[in-house]
């Protein structure tokens, strides 16, 4: 029994499968929320495993490679920075000092050597590029995040801390365009069979300042981003659940992604949103798991979790 967009925030939280927190976008999840996720995440992974090597990330990568790849330039509105305290007995007691005194104490945890995960691949390059040269037949991986953006907000389907699973090529252009075409359709193609209606559409990011129009206007013209979007909390404006993409060689730059031949590697990357999917998934089919259409329910192996269970 499907579920009006509009009325979707207020549905998942009255069953109790999204508990929001005190802070915008940051929620946990309840047990039937929490059971399908990490379903659906078991699921990409079985559709994706011929891919290649398989690297899960946790929340955090190098502040550098951020850095490298211009993030901090690109979406700095979005960027999570982690700073800790790394003083002596001395500065600790200055920090209390301060604190208890109602004074600003933030500045003894400066900046360290992370920043919090904004996509699932932005890990995968350095490690790659730590290897020497890109083989002739590139490379081909799944990997998979728990990713941080800085966008609060109470729509349940912008979260800022949210799972992302990508499967990613390195390689000459026409093999990682085409392989982003092919996992394109094929992640849509999974989706549908979950019972989801959607579209695939020329996207672009969001990016910060005055720049902004101008490289949302090149990305679109270059068909560098595409996604695939359905109707999750709000009718008029789907929702991106799959996001395709391709940059060139602006990564393989980033880190010397070369080939024998000294030439750039090109790369490609296709995004599966783990909360956002799994929100469509209630929207469309209700609230109870395990009322879900058969075929949605084996391709999850979501059976035999008792219905008790499932809150
Ligand atoms: P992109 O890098 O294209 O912005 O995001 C890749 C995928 O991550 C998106 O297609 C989407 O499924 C997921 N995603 C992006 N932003 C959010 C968000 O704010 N909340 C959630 N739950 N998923 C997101
Ligand atoms: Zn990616």
């Amino acid at each position: 029994m499907s579920i009006a967009p509009e009325e979707l925030a207020a549905e998942i939280r009255a069953q109790g499968l999204i508990v929001p927190t005190a802070v915008s976008g940051v929620v946990a999840q309840g047990r039937g929320f929490a059971e399908v996720a990490d379903a659906l995440v078991a699921a990409i992974r079985r559709l994706t495993a011929g891919v290649g090597e398989y690297l899960r990330f946790g929340a955090v990568m190098p502040r550098d490679q951020a850095v490298a790849m211009r993030y901090f330039a690109n979406f700095p509105q979005l960027l999570g920075s982690i700073h800790c305290f790394c003083g002596s007995d001395a500065e600790h007691r200055a920090l209390l000092r301060a604190h208890d005194a109602g004074e600003p104490w933030a500045d003894a945890l400066p900046p360290v050597e992370l920043v919090l995960t904004p996509a699932a691949c932005y890990p995968c390059y350095a490690i790659l590029a730590a290897r020497g040269a890109v083989p002739a037949a590139g490379y081909r991986l799944q990997v998979d995040a728990t990713c941080f953006r800085h966008e609060p907000s109470d729509d349940p389907a912008r979260l800022q801390s949210f799972r992302m699973q990508e499967v990613v090529a390195i390689g000459q252009p026409d093999a990682v365009v085409s392989f982003r075409e092919h996992w394109l359709a094929a992640s849509a193609d999974f989706l549908a069979r979950l019972g989801l209606e959607g579209d695939v559409a020329p996207a672009d990011d969001p990016f910060f300042g005055r720049a902004a129009a101008v490289m949302a206007k090149a990305q679109r013209e270059r068909e560098l981003k595409f996604e695939w979007r359905t109707p999750v909390s709000d009718a008029a404006r789907p929702t991106a659940c799959l996001s395709a993409n391709y940059h060139l060689d602006s990564f393989a730059k980033a880190f010397g992604l070369r080939f024998d031949d000294g030439s750039h590697a090109h790369s490609a990357c296709v995004g599966f949103g783990v909360e956002r999917i799994a929100l469509a998934l209630f929207r469309t089919h209700g609230m109870v798991a395990e009322a879900w259409p058969v075929e949605v329910v084996d391709l999850l192996r979501l059976e035999g979790t008792p219905r008790a269970d499932i809150r």
